[in-house]
């Protein structure tokens, strides 16, 4: 008999929908996998730097424009989304309290400054830190969502086997920042190594931690045999020991700490001249995969117990802290293979994470 069980609908908490054409396409694979709604990025083209259209300077997107959009997207099937604030060079600890005033802004997103995709108008942490944007942010209850990787390294610190950006950030950064704002709700971004884990282990309830479907499933050798430059992401799938990490915060029976957030990113050309761009695109088959990677983690989910830790991840934990409304509708996973398809916008198309991976899809969502 196949196995199969039944889940409410699930917000994503991190995924980036981009913009025009593409956010379209990609808003309706969120709504195929039954999302209820999405915490949406803010590094489109041009950023999500503003709260309200009028508002000045004009070459940045406003929150309520792209709310307004990513909405009309869904055409009525999102509950809510939130997109939080690109905090940039502009960002002052007024805006925030405006924004929070208003109940328009419920998130800021920190960027290293060309630390990823988009990631060129971010500061250094510490701006923020000194200019009184987290002070702002913390009084008002605007949750900090952080890219938690070192900026500005050489490339042997970068990524090596004792130390990389995000293990500089966690050690350095990070414990700085809870300390000197013990008030401020943060979410630790897409974590990737033990150090990170360990860290938002340690912190208090409002510390919290969200983790990717290919974080849970791979490592850095995936991605270096053959060069399977569609797993390329930031930060980077790390070691094997941090993997571990990973599957056993998010699959221990008495996590209370670490959510669903797919960090899903469309790139139509993944492959440059000289480069690659970072961003794994798992739209349409997230919670297949996580599924798949609560399995590989050793979490049995055709038992009761093992259903509820995987539902705790990826429906509970982000919906509570961000005090979003509690879904109603079902789908149910079942214990078959996935026939995973290359999703076309417009002229082009834009590959899902598995494909070219060797990688047998074993969940699918019961049509
Ligand atoms: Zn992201």
């Amino acid at each position: 008999m196949a196995t199969e069980f039944t889940l409410p609908h699930w917000y994503d908490l991190h995924t980036h929908f981009r913009q025009d054409e593409t956010l379209q396409a990609t808003v309706k694979d969120h709504i195929h996998m039954n999302c209820a709604g999405a915490l949406a990025m803010p590094n489109t083209a041009p950023p999500v730097g503003k709260l309200f259209e009028a508002d000045k300077p004009e070459n940045y997107k406003s929150i309520e424009q792209y709310h307004a959009e990513i909405l009309a997207a869904s055409d009525g099937r999102f509950k809510e989304v939130i997109v939080p604030l690109y905090l940039t060079k502009d960002t002052s600890p007024d805006m925030i309290e405006k924004g929070a005033r208003a109940g328009i802004l419920k998130a800021c997103k920190y960027y290293p400054p060309h630390g990823t995709t988009g990631a060129e108008s971010g500061a250094p942490l510490d701006t923020y830190m000194e200019n009184g944007v987290f002070q702002a942010m913390a009084d008002t209850g605007v949750t900090l969502c952080v890219h938690g990787e070192e900026h500005g390294l050489d490339p042997e610190r970068y990524f090596d086997r004792g130390e990389n950006a995000e293990m500089i950030f966690y050690q350095e950064r990070m414990p700085r920042l809870v300390d000197n704002f013990p008030g401020l709700r943060i979410v630790g971004e897409h974590l990737t190594t033990k150090v990170a884990v360990d860290f938002i282990q340690d912190t208090p309830s409002h510390v919290k931690g969200n983790i990717t479907p290919q974080h849970l499933i791979y490592t850095i050798g995936h991605l270096l045999k053959g060069l399977k430059y569609h797993l390329y992401c930031l930060p980077l799938v790390k070691y094997s020991e941090d993997r571990a990490a990973l599957r056993k915060a998010a699959t221990s029976p008495n996590n209370t700490k670490f959510f669903a957030g797919t960090d899903s990113a469309p790139h139509v050309q993944k492959m440059t001249a000289c480069g690659c761009a970072a961003g794994c695109y798992t739209g349409r088959i997230a919670p297949q995969l996580y599924a798949q990677a609560f399995e590989m983690a050793g979490v049995d989910l055709s038992d009761q117990a093992g259903q509820a830790i995987f539902k705790n991840f990826l429906c509970t934990i982000g919906q509570e802290f961000y005090d979003l409304p509690e879904p109603e509708e079902t789908f149910t996973l079942e214990k078959k293979p996935e026939n995973v398809q290359p999703l076309k916008v417009g002229d082009q198309t834009i590959i899902p994470l598995p494909l070219g991976m060797d990688f047998d899809m074993t969940w699918r969502i019961k049509p």
